[in-house]
């Protein structure tokens, strides 16, 4: 399939204008002038889920391919299929197309974070983390190159009303008598030991949910993406083009059904800590829980993200910032010294025992990095 593009151009020069995260405006490389982007006053719509679901198109979206003539050079080159905006490989011209998906996103957040802010931010975070190779925060330099992408999430909204059946676990305590070794006699002792009486509890509760996001893109791992939230949709502004140039957008590959079946499994965790609160007790059991959905309500929205990928001893590892905070999530690699290292001071120490023991968490890490050690490193 053929597409025309668009592109912005400066007034001053003719030269194409791309959108400056610092400035918050449209910006001209040549003779940096800069053009405002009109606040819009539109406001940010939530939609119907239900209806929308209902008058989905389900036949089996076939991939296209893009030919894009590029506005600036006039060269065609192909663009991913699910893409709708990129730079011209010949001339880095920002090309812009028409959607092909059913759902248009509405409303998007601009990118806040310069590429030189968000490397700062990544290595902040690289510098952060514990068991990282030295060397690896020397190695990436500055020459390394971010790429800016809008991705498609979805974002629910939602009422639900849940019943439940289940156990209230109420401790109390008994007092039995045990045998005990006391200055080598044994002797007969008294001692409280808790037990649990379970009583079987039913009840209904309510939650309200308000902008589960949910990436719609698969151009980076599903939990690399996951991880970026929070976003702050308050900030959302109207779709407006301009605030593409110079990024790749793209359309969801994630579909709305999809979208909500994923919404589901994380409200899910708030409604049983709802159904845990509304037990009560010292300890809960839930046996069934049913869960009806009303009020539902949905926006397709572009949340920004740089990327990268670094190689490491023969690995390649991805990771993601969150181009509105700053936030970075993404693989990485350990060190085996400071593993090492770490390992003999907590041995080697009188309390390292104790304090493994105590910190179940630890030796769940540990265990961890055990696993990714001999996955990287064997
Ligand atoms: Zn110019
Ligand atoms: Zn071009």
């Amino acid at each position: 399939m053929k597409f025309k593009s668009i592109n912005f151009t400066c007034k001053n020069c003719g030269a194409p204008l791309r959108f400056s995260p610092i400035e918050e405006s449209l910006k001209c490389e040549f003779c940096q002038s800069s053009e405002t982007i009109d606040s819009s006053l539109e406001e940010i719509k939530e939609y119907d889920l239900s209806k929308a679901l209902s008058e989905l198109n389900r036949h089996q979206e076939k991939e296209i391919t893009k030919e894009v003539k590029c506005s600036k050079c006039s060269a065609t080159f192909k663009m991913n299929p699910y893409s709708f905006s990129a730079n011209c490989p010949y001339c880095r011209t920002p090309a812009i197309i028409e959607f092909v998906k059913e759902i248009t996103p509405q409303s998007l957040l601009p990118f806040q974070l310069s590429q030189k802010e968000a490397k700062e931010a990544f290595k902040r975070w690289i510098g952060s983390l514990w068991f990282a190779p030295s060397k690896l925060t020397k190695f990436l330099t500055d020459n390394e190159e971010l790429k800016g992408y809008y991705l498609p999430h979805w974002t629910y909204d939602a009422k639900t009303v849940s019943d439940y059946y289940g156990q209230r676990g109420d401790i109390y305590y008994v007092t039995v008598e045990r045998t005990a070794i006391v200055d080598g006699r044994e002797i007969r002792q008294r001692v409280q030991e808790p037990r649990v009486r379970w009583t079987p509890v039913s009840g209904r509760v309510y939650n309200e949910f308000d902008d589960i996001t949910i990436g719609a893109s698969k151009t980076i791992s599903y939990a690399i993406l996951d991880n970026l939230s929070p976003w702050y949709t308050e900030r959302l502004v109207p779709f407006n083009e301009k605030y593409l140039a110079g990024f790749t957008s793209e359309e969801y590959t994630i579909g709305l059904d999809n979208g909500f079946e994923l919404a589901k499994v994380k409200m899910s965790k708030i409604i049983y800590q709802s159904v845990r609160q509304d037990i009560g007790g010292d300890q809960q059991q839930i046996t069934s829980l049913k869960t009806d959905y009303y009020d539902t309500s949905y926006k397709n929205v572009l949340f920004p993200v740089w990327t990268a990928q670094f190689k490491w001893k023969n690995r390649t590892y991805n990771y993601a910032i969150n181009a509105q905070t700053g936030k970075v999530s993404g693989e990485r690699p350990y060190s085996w010294l400071k593993i090492a290292l770490v390992t003999v001071t907590l041995s080697s120490s009188i309390g390292g025992a104790i304090y493994l023991d105590k910190h179940p968490q630890v030796i769940e890490k540990a265990s961890q990095l055990i696993h990714l050690l001999s996955v990287n490193f064997s």
